[in-house]
């Protein structure tokens, strides 16, 4: 097979003999002596005697062979005769020089390749450079947005029509040579001819094979000499059967195995077909007809075609031949053109173009096919300036067509060629001449009503009832109006009298689409029973979001020429009377009379009873034209020229009032009935998405309305329509109206006259649109963003989100934003947020129109609650309004219409009682702030006015005089100051006071102009009194405001607790901070000099008092008392480990007793801290386990712990665990007088050690009945009991605990099925242990924290129960296995010839040897019964030993030749440890003289002493938790330089050479014995490297500040299984750097008999089954732990706003956040991964629904 990989001349001459012989120059001899005509004979005849020799020889297709013959057969003689029999290595080298350097760069763009727009520049969002270009063009300095392609597109560096400035970057700045000359004259005629002639040929057999529909026959000339009788069995792509169906009907229908379906599926779904079946016409026959039948049962069925081998294999060819003229044409510009023109040549009978062909039946073709030539198109005709015009002009005509077959077919449209309107409509001169000279607007529309045929009696669009085709073709077609709106992007600067012909011919087919949209969907109110089925709305809705834009377009080009805005004004005028000519048909006109007899006619409609629709696009178009009206200077110079008259003012508010009363009705509750489909329409009417062109212009067709009427009439219809004529309408109306109603209705009342009374506010006080008031464009967008931020500060995302976009996408923020708000930085969680400037407060408005009810009472809140942190009055009057526009001057009359007047009096008449539910208090504040309203109209009037004579407002001097005229009621005034002192109005007092003092000053203010000298004491002393009453009435509020506070402060304390929840990780922190470990707690105990190892070791012998969190019952700690747990963790890491490569241990054959000093993966155990009896913890996990049986049995769907692998959540903190710890007593101090020696010692445990040899050959010799029995008798030394049973000193309790815990580490670190008698249990609960305290003293040195003191108490409490379980746990192992433990641990130390397989030191991990001999040795220990020697002693002289065996190991690893040059002076004590350092590495060199030379031992000692200090601080960490001893309080502030402390602490002397030089016979013996071992001299000469000392911590990868560079980075990558295709979702592993492609089938792997996603299966293997990855497409960190537990985590990339993008959405440019990152390598680093994931699946269902084992 190896051969077949690298295709080699004689394998290719044996697939086609004439390979060694053919010459392509004299093939391209014979050719260029030839007529035209001939020559086309005569290619032809090449192609057919050679394509289906090359091409489709077998079942597998061979593409490198392929690829190899056909460019030397086939397309190599091509490339001689263009070069007219020159070398074209040669020739075409010449024409590239030749070409002036490109000023378009045209990159096209893979599939997930980071594009940038710049948002201040480019022309519109799709001008996009590549990360190249805009790397080097001054964009980069600018605002610009970021996102990944979809693939397709190219970059529009050097296009001068993309970019409104800086179109070029660096490279492509326009050259000197002038660019307009003919690319042409480059070339010389003949090489023209025949170029011309090439591209003719092979362009026209690329076509005709592409577009061949023939299952057998080929075009004439192709047919090859022989037939042979194979054939294909071609499966086709499509978009209706998923993955899954597809492999399974493949499985069923060639029998193949799974793997080989999904890759056909995967490449059927990739290139479009793919053949599945290789052989004779029946065999292929028969695929076919079982895929037919297997999918054509739901829908129709997969698309399968039996091919002919030779049809196949030109088709291939014709694909290869295309991409070959893309790349010729990459030569020269000239070679570019004349492809050009071959393409859109007609025939010589006027046929079509090739081009046109190819587009024609583009839908026909399969999507690899289609791919390939619409990259051709783009790289010829798309960069060819001339041919653009041409082939747009083309694209135009054929427009229709294309977007029917785009529509017919199912493929997504990036793979359609309608896909290229992109390229060529976004051009602004292309769009205007194509509008111009193809009607190319008029086309779009037209098409896009044509494809929405559907429709009601009144020829509105219905979309009610649609099939799921329909709904089908309705998705497709929209894309329809995405053109439309790449056309109108770009507003003319200049008009011509034909693009106003056109446009507005344009506008005319829109106006047919509007019309359909008017009065769509209508409702109509149900009463009774609630609605049976929930109306389709979205449709419609669908179709108003899309064209919202479109909408807003059209009056930006109306606005540009005044002409082009009266003439569609008027045509939306008699569009809207078409709409509602017979407005008053069949509705009775009845005359209404009101306030002082004002009457008005008007029509008998109730929202309530009739029809009433909320789309008027019709309506709305016309509203947003007036706006523009109002701004022209005809409007103000002029008005009457207006052509305003056609329509009665009535008329044009009818239907958009009655849109704002049905929602004043929903809200009411009086349409409840009606589901939630119109509940969801109100919803959108509203929302930012749509309400520019709905709601905001509904608005203003009532301002419109209003102007234009009497006030009085306008608000009669407003209260007719609104129904609630009749409660105004009586003098009596308050008695009858609350007599006669029931209290439904009268609450129902209440709400509609709220809302009528905000619609009245909003149409008097709503002049920020540009046009209805004088207001600069950007002072809209500032007031939204107060607005916004008076709620509460917000991120840069939320206020983008809350405001309206333009087509651009932009929302104009940016101008404004830092004149109205400050940003404040995030911390490392949180996101930045912009606050309002204070100076902002008096622009707020509590009843701005955009505010929904929740937004407006949560802004008056903060607003208040802002006040009073002022020290202000709690009053919010509504801000002083711009001027309106002359043509919207009027509407300020409303304000002191009587019939407003008649309004408000009734309310405050209402008020003067309190509530009984007839009035509510929002009315009355809405009554306050109109009053309000007036008064300041009134106030500016005053102050702007020269004199009496022009202020028509009087609103003061209306509101002194009795409502309604007659003398029995009060005025509006007198009603005021009565509800000023009214008891139950507490809440509106300040803003009544407020009222009232602009009343005085209104009147004062009046006075003054009107230079009357009026006696003003009167209002002073009035002044006066209000001043206080008010001082009474504020002692009182105070008192109010206290009760509130210790109402809040008790619900603060609540909340406290539900943030403790939430935030526990840091709580804990703080509370350890707070709480000193109890072993501190005692500081007269405290001996003077502390170790912690040895005879002198102290501690504190009190007792231990723990709570069990589940029963609360107190419980001493002792060793035959109640068993008390820990809830732990335990998982495997790979956190430190110094080699990746090596692979995991295997379960079955891992011997763990040595750990390797690279610490490849290791068994991690944590806790949470809490404690529980055992029993009590058993009885809760029983309960758990059961809960969950039965769960699963209902559900089947996965929580965040696996019961079944004895994962329960801690009953307290809800932390996942899978285990506990027992909880043990710290071992008893033995005093005692004689101490061994160190050599005594040595000598002693060998003996020991000989008799247990002796003792297990005796016993095994027993057991095997060998003949010969043992004769040497038993070398036990004196006392040594080798029959001796040590007693147990725990209760059954605590030994259950002890097998539990021993058997979940086994069972985790192992990854084994638990089995409590395996010799390897406790071994690795030792292993545990040191991993454990060797990953917290990493930890404690990188973070710069004390070796004491700093951990949190979980941390330590965990440690320490760790080490004494350690210690005790071989007593639940039989006493031979771990004496072979023992003695197998310390042949490592003190050379043993009776064991064999032990490792030389370079391959032991001295701190673990420490752990497991110190604890396995307690069972040898206990044998001796002679009291020589304790326990206490053996540990430290075990300590001592394995330090020896450490320093010698770091001097053999740790000492570079290279680094020993320097050499500096020491002081006394320094320099005799270096000289001492010097000797014994030169004693080790006498063993090792591979050893590089050093001349001081100045570096050596520092070598040692950084090397040692890790396993040191280790070591004092295990014996002070071991041993519960104080300890010093050097090593409890930071900092790693307490080196004679430790050693003290220790029993170490602080020279640790000494170790050496005072038992330097013993030791000098053992490092012989060391340095021989045949492993040292092996492990130092291989290349392979090996540890030093000290090991470097691990860090998480680095990652580029700038995220783009990432992206780009991913964009490039392949997958690794499916021949260089583009990944889908490539995701980097953040521990090792590796980029995978995840969540794809290409790449599934099986692991323990599932399949599982790259990404699973790589952390098994880098992290031991834990993985943090960045899933790049996303910007997105992934979490994943085992097969089954997941979660996504926010980036550490932020944008310039301090937020993260997840799912790269918003495309602002993103940077690194380093703190952010080492977050996420702090809980990687704590392996605290796994417990984050529990968290995240319990705070969030949802996670649990993903696949995770397939990503
Ligand atoms: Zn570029
Ligand atoms: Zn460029
Ligand atoms: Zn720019
Ligand atoms: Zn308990
Ligand atoms: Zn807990
Ligand atoms: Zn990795
Ligand atoms: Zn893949």
């Amino acid at each position: 097979m190896a051969a077949m990989q690298q295709p080699d001349a004689r394998s290719l001459s044996s697939l086609c003999p004439e390979f060694i012989t053919f010459s392509p120059r004299d093939t391209a001899k014979s050719w260029l002596v030839q007529s035209r005509d001939v020559l086309c004979a005569q290619i032809y005849g090449h192609l057919a005697s050679y394509v289906s020799r090359i091409y489709c020889l077998g079942p597998d297709l061979n593409p490198q062979n392929e690829d190899l013959l056909s460019q030397t057969l086939l397309l190599a003689p091509l490339e001689w005769f263009l070069c007219g029999g020159e070398d074209p290595a040669v020739g075409l080298a010449r024409l590239e020089e030749a070409q002036a350097p490109s000023q378009l760069c045209g990159h096209v763009f893979k599939v997930g390749e980071p594009t940038y727009s710049c948002r201040e520049c480019a022309a519109d969002p799709t001008c996009v450079l590549c990360m190249q270009c805009f790397l080097g063009s001054v964009h980069k300095e600018h605002r610009y947005r970021m996102t990944t392609s979809g693939g397709g597109g190219f970059c529009d560096c050097g296009d001068d029509e993309a970019w409104k400035k800086s179109p070029s970057c660096q490279k492509h700045q326009p050259g000197i040579t002038d660019s307009l000359e003919d690319p042409l004259s480059q070339l010389s005629d003949d090489m023209t001819a025949r170029c011309h002639s090439v591209f003719s040929i092979i362009l026209k057999y690329a076509v005709d094979m592409l577009t061949w529909d023939q299952e057998e026959q080929l075009p004439l000339g192709l047919e090859p000499r022989e037939r042979a009788d194979t054939y294909y069995c071609m499966l086709f792509n499509d978009e209706v059967h998923t993955y899954e169906q597809v492999i399974y009907t493949l499985q069923k229908a060639v029998s193949c195995t799974q793997k080989e379906a999904v890759s056909f599926a995967t490449t059927v779904d990739r290139d479009g077909r793919k053949s599945v079946r290789f052989g004779d016409f029946q065999f292929c026959e028969q695929a076919k007809t079982v895929i037919v039948r297997n999918t054509s049962r739901q829908s129709k069925p997969l698309r399968v075609q039996v091919m002919h081998s030779s049809v196949v294999a030109h088709q291939c060819f014709a694909l290869k031949a295309l991409a070959w003229l893309g790349h010729i044409i990459g030569y020269s510009e000239a070679l570019r053109r004349v492809l050009c023109q071959v393409g859109l040549q007609r025939g010589p009978e006027g046929e079509q173009s090739l081009v046109d062909t190819l587009m024609l039946s583009d839908s026909k073709m399969w999507k690899g096919a289609r791919n390939v030539y619409h990259q051709l198109l783009m790289s010829s005709l798309l960069m060819d300036l001339k041919y653009k015009k041409l082939f747009a002009i083309q694209f135009a005509k054929n427009y229709e067509r294309l977007q029917s077959d785009y529509v017919k077919d199912d493929h997504d449209r990036e793979h359609s060629i309608t896909d290229l309107s992109v390229q060529i409509f976004t051009v602004p001169s292309l769009a205007r001449m194509l509008m111009v000279e193809e009607d190319l607007m008029k086309t779009i529309i037209r098409c896009f009503v044509d494809h929405l045929r559907h429709r009601d009696l009144q020829g509105r669009f219905q979309f009610e009832r649609y099939t799921a085709q329909q709904a089908f073709k309705f998705r497709r077609v929209q894309s329809l109006i995405g053109d439309l709106k790449y056309v109108l992007i770009s507003r003319p600067t200049e008009w011509t009298d034909q693009l106003r012909e056109k446009f507005l011919e344009g506008l005319d087919t829109f106006l047919e689409l509007l019309k359909c949209m008017q009065g769509m969907d209508p409702v109509v109110r149900q009463i009774g029973q609630h609605i049976e089925m929930e109306p389709e709305w979205e449709a419609a809705f669908t179709l108003q979001m899309k064209l919202t834009h479109i909408i807003s377009m059209i009056q930006e080009w109306c606005a540009s020429d005044e002409r082009v805005l009266t003439a569609a004004y008027t045509k939306l005028l008699a569009a809207l009377s078409q709409c509602h000519g017979g407005f008053t048909e069949g509705e009775q006109p009845i005359v209404l009379t009101l306030g002082g007899g004002h009457t008005v006619e008007t029509i008998r409609y109730l929202v309530s009873q009739d029809k009433v629709s909320i789309h008027l696009p019709v309506s709305r178009l016309l509203a947003g034209l007036h706006v523009l009206l109002s701004k022209t200077e005809l409007a103000y110079r002029c008005p009457e020229t207006l052509p305003l008259s056609e329509l009665s003012p009535p008329m044009l508010i009818e239907h958009p009032l009655r849109c704002l009363v049905l929602c004043a009705q929903v809200h009411a509750g009086m349409w409840r009935r009606n589901g939630f489909s119109l509940i969801n329409q109100i919803y959108y009417y509203h929302n930012v998405k749509c309400r520019v062109e709905m709601f905001d212009k509904d608005l203003v067709m009532l301002q419109v309305g209003a102007s234009m009427m009497d006030p009085n009439h306008f608000l009669m219809i407003v209260l007719s329509r609104f129904e609630l004529f009749h409660v105004f309408s009586s003098v009596e109306l308050r008695k009858r109206y609350s007599r006669d109603t029931n209290k439904d209705v009268v609450q129902q009342n209440n709400t509609l006259i709220e809302e009528m009374l905000h619609v009245i506010m909003m149409v008097v006080g709503e002049r920020y649109a540009c046009g209805v008031g004088q207001v600069h464009p950007s002072e809209e967008i500032r007031r939204e963003i107060v607005h916004q931020l008076s709620i509460k500060p917000m991120s840069h995302s939320e206020l983008v989100k809350s405001l309206p976009e333009n087509e651009n996408k932009e929302t104009g923020m940016e101008r404004v934003i830092d004149s109205v708000a400050l940003f404040k930085k995030p911390g490392v969680t949180g996101r930045g947020l912009y606050e309002l400037r204070p100076e902002c407060c008096k622009l707020f408005n509590l009843y701005f129109y955009h505010y929904s009810r929740a937004d407006q009472s949560k802004a008056e809140e903060a607003q208040r609650k802002l006040k009073r942190q002022n020290g202000e009055n709690s009053a919010l009057p509504p801000p002083l309004p711009p001027p309106l526009c002359p043509l919207f001057a009027s509407l300020v009359n409303v304000l002191q219409s009587d019939v407003l007047l008649v309004i408000l009096g009734a309310v405050l008449q209402w008020a003067t009682e309190p509530s009984t539910g007839h009035w509510s208090e929002s009315m009355l504040q809405r009554v306050l702030h109109l009053i309000a309203m007036s008064l300041l109209e009134e106030q500016q009037q005053i102050e702007n006015s020269s004199g009496d004579d022009d202020i028509t407002f009087n609103f003061t001097g209306k509101i002194s005089r009795p409502v309604d005229g007659s003398s029995n009621s009060a005025s509006i005034l007198s009603l005021l100051e009565t509800l000023h002192n009214a008891p139950h109005l507490e809440v509106h007092k300040d803003m009544i006071h407020w009222t009232l003092k602009v009343v005085s000053s209104n009147k004062t203010m009046r006075e003054r102009s009107a230079s009357t000298s009026a006696d003003t004491s009167n209002t002073h002393t009035h002044d006066q009194a209000l001043r206080d009453k008010d001082k009474a009435e504020r002692k009182r509020k105070a008192e109010l405001a206290r009760a509130r506070r210790e109402k809040i402060m008790a619900q603060m304390s609540e909340m406290q607790k539900s943030f403790i929840n939430d935030n526990r990780e840091l709580f804990e922190q703080s509370l350890d901070d707070r709480d000193p470990p109890v072993t501190d707690s005692a500081p007269s105990m405290v001996p003077e000099v502390q170790v912690c190892v040895g005879p002198g070791r102290g501690g504190p012998n009190e007792q231990q008092l723990v709570t069990c969190i589940l029963c609360q019952e107190q419980q001493e700690v002792r060793g035959h008392g109640q068993a008390m747990v820990l809830a732990a963790f335990v998982q495997r890491s790979t956190v430190m480990s110094q080699n990746r490569a090596t692979p995991l241990p295997h379960p079955e054959h891992h011997d763990p007793l040595f750990s390797h000093p690279d610490l490849n993966c290791g068994t991690h155990t944590g806790s949470c801290g809490h404690i529980m009896h055992a029993s009590c913890w058993q009885r809760y996990f029983e309960a758990v386990q059961a809960k969950e049986q039965r769960r699963q049995q209902r559900l089947r769907v996965h929580t965040s712990y696996d019961v079944e692998n004895g994962e329960f959540l801690c009953p307290l903190c809800e932390c996942l665990s899978n285990t506990v710890i027992p909880v043990l007593p710290r071992a008893t101090h033995t005093h005692s007088g004689a101490q061994l020696s160190l050599e005594e010692w040595v000598n002693l445990t060998t003996q020991q050690v000989a008799a247990l040899h002796w003792n297990v050959r005796r016993l095994s010799t027993q057991s095997e009945e060998e003949e010969e029995p043992v004769r040497e008798v038993c070398p036990a030394p004196e006392g040594f009991r080798l029959d001796h049973t040590p007693s147990n000193p725990f209760s059954s309790g605590i030994k259950e605990m002890l097998t539990t815990f021993g058997t979940a580490t086994y069972k985790v670190g192992l990854k084994v099925n638990p089995n409590d008698h395996d010799p390897r249990v406790p071994v690795m609960s030792w292993n545990s242990c040191s991993f454990t305290i060797q990953a917290i003293e990493r930890l404690l040195a990188d973070e710069d924290r004390p070796l004491f003191g700093s951990l949190p108490c979980r941390q330590d409490d965990c440690l320490t129960s760790l080490c004494r379980f350690s210690s005790a746990c071989w007593m639940s192992s039989p006493l031979s296995t771990v004496h072979t433990h023992c003695t197998r641990l310390l042949a490592a130390l003190l050379p043993d010839p009776q064991v064999q397989n032990t490792p030389c030191i370079l391959d032991v991990d001295m701190f673990h040897l420490l752990v497991s001999s110190v604890m396995s040795y307690s069972s040898v220990q206990c044998l001796d019964q002679s009291g020589r020697s304790t326990l206490d002693s053996a540990h430290l002289h075990l300590l001592s030993l394995v330090t020896v065996a450490h320093l010698v190991q770091t001097l053999m690893t740790s000492v570079t030749s290279g680094e020993v040059a320097m050499d500096q002076d020491s002081g006394g004590a320094e320099k005799e440890e270096e000289e001492l350092t010097f000797l014994l590495y030169n004693n080790i060199r006498t063993h090792l003289d591979s050893l590089p030379e050093v001349c001081s031992g100045w570096h050596l000692l520092r070598c040692v002493k950084t090397g040692v200090l890790p396993f040191l601080r280790s070591a004092a960490l295990f014996f002070t938790h071991l041993n519960a001893t104080h300890t010093p309080p050097a090593l409890r502030v930071p900092g790693l330089g307490h080196w004679e402390a430790l050693c003290s602490y220790l029993s170490l002397p602080s020279n640790l050479l000494q170790l050496y030089y005072t038992h330097q016979p013993l030791m000098d013996t053992l490092i012989q014995r060391w340095c021989c071992h045949p492993g040292v001299r092996q492990a130092l000469q291989t290349d392979s490297p090996v540890v030093r000392y000290p090991r470097e911590s691990n860090r998480l990868i680095e990652l580029p500040q700038d995220y783009s560079s990432l992206i780009n980075q991913a964009s490039s990558f392949t997958c690794p299984r499916s021949g260089g295709d583009k990944s889908r979702a490539p995701t980097l592993c953040l521990v090792c750097g590796s980029m995978l492609c995840s969540q794809s089938y290409c790449c599934q792997t099986e692991l323990e008999g599932e399949d599982v996603g790259a990404c699973t299966a790589h952390s098994a293997l880098c992290g031991a089954g834990l993985g943090l990855f960045l899933r790049v497409r996303e910007c997105q960190v992934l979490f994943l732990a085992g097969k089954t537990k997941g979660c996504f985590y926010a980036p550490p990339y932020l944008d310039d706003y301090g937020e993260t993008d997840q799912g790269l959405r918003r495309g602002n440019p993103l940077h690194l956040c380093t703190d952010r990152y080492l977050k996420i390598q702090r809980l990687w680093r704590h392996h605290s991964i796994t417990e984050e994931i529990g968290h995240a699946q319990e705070a969030n269902q949802t996670l649990m629904g993903i696949d995770w084992q397939h990503l």
